[in-house]
């Protein structure tokens, strides 16, 4: 089926009521059988529900849905973009480890993983994406992902996928992709040979700033590359948390299934039934919102770029944009709704954030209505001097998350701002 189609129906097969709109199962618990029922849902020996905190029906359909927008083979809902990101890194890495990121990453995870998990025994290494022959000097066998964006929030930079996942599985390290601006309408890192993506769903996802949420999802048959591999030896040893449990011998997609059962168990950032309802609302029509929020961008950004106080556009979509080719190979149907463009000072940026009207000023991305952000002074406010220009940041950059209003009036309000 057409990603169209699937937006609409996969992972929903009605419940007994014969439900059109998938129903929001707002619980805590569900009643086992017997005793026995329980125990062999404890033991994995039959799958079903046991408590929302490790899945929920609703949240089931959300997963469904997105894995098979993806195309892949399991997923696992989270409470944020955030939790999903950290999942993915707990779920590999511990004390004594390190982790490969790129510089150019969204600024929640350049603290997570440059501060907070510094503080759990973790070393993360950086490489420019515009640079991925610096990861092999990074490699080491202490090594355990490597964590990128397929189109960088806020630099506007485009990955290069086949590089980067040549070098990751010649080391046989598994590779995840943040594709939260992308979305899975545009870019599909699992067929591009990329082994788990993690999404923030208050983006795009619900596209209309409703809920936070997020997503872990993997690729088929990721066991290959983490059965009998020493990286990965926690996959391979008996988990004694679990009864012994060993993962890799699962008939399951492991990866995602070891974030429900140890780090969703333990750490719990779930997200409410409520909240995977409006990630699935989000979801129907997010094919059609991705079609109009590129074409928008394209034709702001094709109007920045002839503006004479703009230094410079960032978006894929411009034939003189450094990354349009890698964006027409990765992603030749659309390069989504986020751009960037410079000015020449701090100053002047925040005088046009704050001289537009229908752009509003505001910390998020992929709404339906129109957002501009200055990120030096807000979103990548904690970063330090040498952080800003790491990632990709000047002081007079801005960044525009171009909605879903007529691109005249966008355009026109732009117009005003930088007259
Ligand atoms: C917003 C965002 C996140 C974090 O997601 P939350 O849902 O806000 O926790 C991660 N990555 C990217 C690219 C984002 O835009």
């Amino acid at each position: 089926m057409k990603q169209q189609t699937l937006a609409i129906h996969a992972g929903y097969d009605k419940d007994a009521q014969g439900t059109m709109a998938v129903p929001i199962y707002q619980t805590t618990a569900y009643e086992f059988r017997d005793t026995e029922h329980a125990a062999n849902l404890f033991e994995l020996k039959e799958l079903g529900n046991i408590y929302t905190r490790l899945m929920n029906p609703t949240t089931d359909v959300f997963e469904k849905r997105f894995t098979a927008l993806e195309q892949g083979a399991g997923a696992v809902g989270t409470a944020s973009g955030m939790s999903a990101i950290f999942y993915a890194i707990a779920n590999v890495a511990e004390v004594g480890d390190n982790i490969i990121v790129a510089k150019q990453v969204y600024g929640g995870t350049t603290t997570l993983t440059g501060h907070t998990i510094k503080r759990f025994g973790i070393e993360t290494r950086y490489f420019n994406v515009n640079n991925p022959s610096e990861i092999e000097a990074l490699v080491d066998d202490k090594t355990k992902i490597i964590l990128f964006e397929s189109i960088t929030n806020p630099s506007i930079d485009v990955a290069d996928f086949d590089a980067i996942v040549a070098i990751a599985n010649k080391h046989n390290i598994i590779t995840c992709v943040d594709n939260t601006v992308a979305t899975p309408i545009y870019c599909n890192p699992l067929v591009i040979g990329c082994d788990v993506v993690v999404h923030s769903a208050s983006k795009y996802t619900t596209g209309q700033g409703l809920a936070i949420g997020g997503i872990v999802i993997e690729r088929e048959n990721l066991v290959e590359k983490i059965k009998g591999n020493a990286r990965y030896a926690h996959f391979n040893e008996p988990d004694e948390s679990y009864h012994g449990l060993i993962y890799s011998n699962l008939p399951l997609p492991l990866f995602t299934l070891r974030i429900r059962l140890a780090l969703l168990r333990d750490l719990g950032a779930s997200p409410s039934p409520f909240n995977s309802w409006l990630y699935i609302q989000g979801l129907e029509t997010l094919p059609l919102r991705m079609r109009q929020h590129s074409s928008s961008a394209l034709e702001v950004a094709t109007y920045l770029e002839n503006h004479p106080r703009v230094k410079k556009v960032n978006y894929p979509g411009l034939k003189s944009n450094s990354n349009y080719d890698l964006a027409q190979k990765y992603f030749p149907k659309g390069q989504s709704g986020l751009l960037s463009f410079e000015v020449e000072t701090l100053e002047e940026a925040r005088a046009i954030a704050d001289g537009t009207e229908i752009f509003k000023v505001v910390v998020n991305i992929g709404d339906s209505k129109s957002i501009i952000t200055h990120p030096a002074s807000t979103t990548h406010q904690q970063l330090s001097e040498k952080e800003l220009i790491d990632a990709g940041i000047p002081s007079g950059l801005i960044r525009l998350s171009v909605g879903l209003e007529d691109s005249e009036d966008l355009i026109s309000d732009l117009e005003k701002a930088l007259s």
